[in-house]
């Protein structure tokens, strides 16, 4: 009754739009948080099959959970708390940034622990004020990785932009060109640089460097949450679809869900629909979002509630079991991720990463 189609065709069609992009440059393909809601396990090995080069995750939880799953693709993990189990990320062979000399010491103590040599990114941070060395920790840093020798591996050096504008991002590639000098002048030898993401590697071509990290754009959708996805030739692979639970005729002047945000004007028809809040429908959207059926769509009036949202479908034909879909492809014609964001006031990564409660996930292409 509610369910999310996740076409696995579109994700590798999306990757080689993005490899495409990318010439020469490796691709990480994200899939942190569930691979923005359309299911780690099912987008890793999906990728892993289209020959992904990397996959990226924030935390190693996340990692652990796609060896487990029998993934055997290099994975990096970037966001840790000390209390992180490095001894399994090492013998998980999971890669691990790294952006302090807390963090390292921590990891050479798994390394020594478990005889693994720990494959290491170092994270600079280049202006966006989150994870990553400062500027000024950052030669401190190299030193302390120099001196673990043999039992660490300096595979990457990245960083992460803002896309504040582009001005601001092109400070920051200054400055990463030079964290990277001054880690060869340290001696600190490497193979990847990598900085963008989905929206960098659009924007800045010239900035791939050896890899580029690419989350949003693998599920189709534009970084930008702007509806120009199908202008970069990405396909959207997460349909949230329903079915109308009940429909019952009412007469004017009645009142629809709590506060009465919407009452009748004539005699007309209420169409329920079974997706709430719990689902990741952002309460946020009513009186803004709208969804479709039979290629019409219909606005969201009334209050949208933790289980359900009614629809006033006028003297429509619509009967229960009707398909509802809240958002998907609209090269189709009906609502997207960006639309929903929109009414939502919030960006297309929050609505499928969200997307959840009690929709179920069904996998279609790729060899399903
Ligand atoms: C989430 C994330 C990405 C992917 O970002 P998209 O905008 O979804 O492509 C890349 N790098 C880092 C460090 C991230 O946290």
């Amino acid at each position: 009754m509610r369910t999310l189609r996740i076409n696995l065709d579109a994700i590798v069609h999306n990757l080689d739009v993005m490899r495409a992009r990318a010439s020469q440059a490796k691709v990480m393909g994200v899939v942190k948080a569930n691979a923005y809601g359309h299911g780690a396990v099912e987008v890793a090995r999906t990728l892993e099959r289209a020959g992904v080069d990397y996959l990226g995750v924030a935390d190693v939880q996340e990692a652990l959970a796609l060896r487990e799953a029998g993934i055997a693709a290099p994975i990096l993990a970037w966001l840790h708390d000390p209390s992180d189990d490095f001894v399994a990320a090492l013998s998980n062979n999971v890669d691990l940034g790294i952006a302090n000399i807390e963090q390292l010491g921590h990891i050479a103590k798994a390394a020594a622990l478990t005889g693994e040599v720990a494959k290491l990114h170092l994270k600079i941070d280049t202006g966006l004020g989150r994870n990553g060395s400062t500027a000024a920790e950052w030669s401190d840093l190299l030193d302390a990785v120099k001196s673990l020798g043999d039992a660490v591996e300096v595979i990457g050096i990245f960083s992460h932009l803002s896309t504040t504008s582009r001005q601001d991002d092109l400070a920051q590639i200054e400055k990463f060109d030079a964290a990277v000098a001054e880690a060869k002048r340290a001696g600190v030898s490497f193979q990847l640089r990598h900085l963008t993401a989905s929206d960098g590697s659009l924007a800045y071509p010239d900035a791939h460097y050896e890899m580029v990290r690419i989350g949003v754009a693998l599920y189709g959708l534009d970084p930008f949450s702007t509806n120009k996805a199908a202008e970069y030739g990405l396909v959207p692979a997460m349909t949230a679809v329903s079915r109308v639970a009940q429909v019952k005729t009412v007469p004017a002047g009645h009142g629809v869900s709590y506060n009465f945000l919407h009452r009748t004007t004539a005699e007309t028809n209420l169409a329920l629909v079974p997706v709430g809040y719990a689902e990741g429908l952002p309460r946020g959207a009513t009186g803004k979002a709208e969804v479709s059926i039979g290629g019409k769509r219909y606005p969201i009036l009334s209050q949208i509630a933790m289980d359900q949202f009614v629809l006033d479908v006028g003297q429509d034909p619509i009967q229960v079991g009707d398909e509802v879909i809240i958002f998907g492809d609209a090269a189709t014609g009906v609502p997207s991720a960006d639309d929903l964001a929109a009414a939502a006031g919030t960006i297309n990564y929050e609505i499928v990463t969200r997307m959840g409660g009690r929709f179920q996930r069904e996998y279609f292409g790729a060899g399903q």
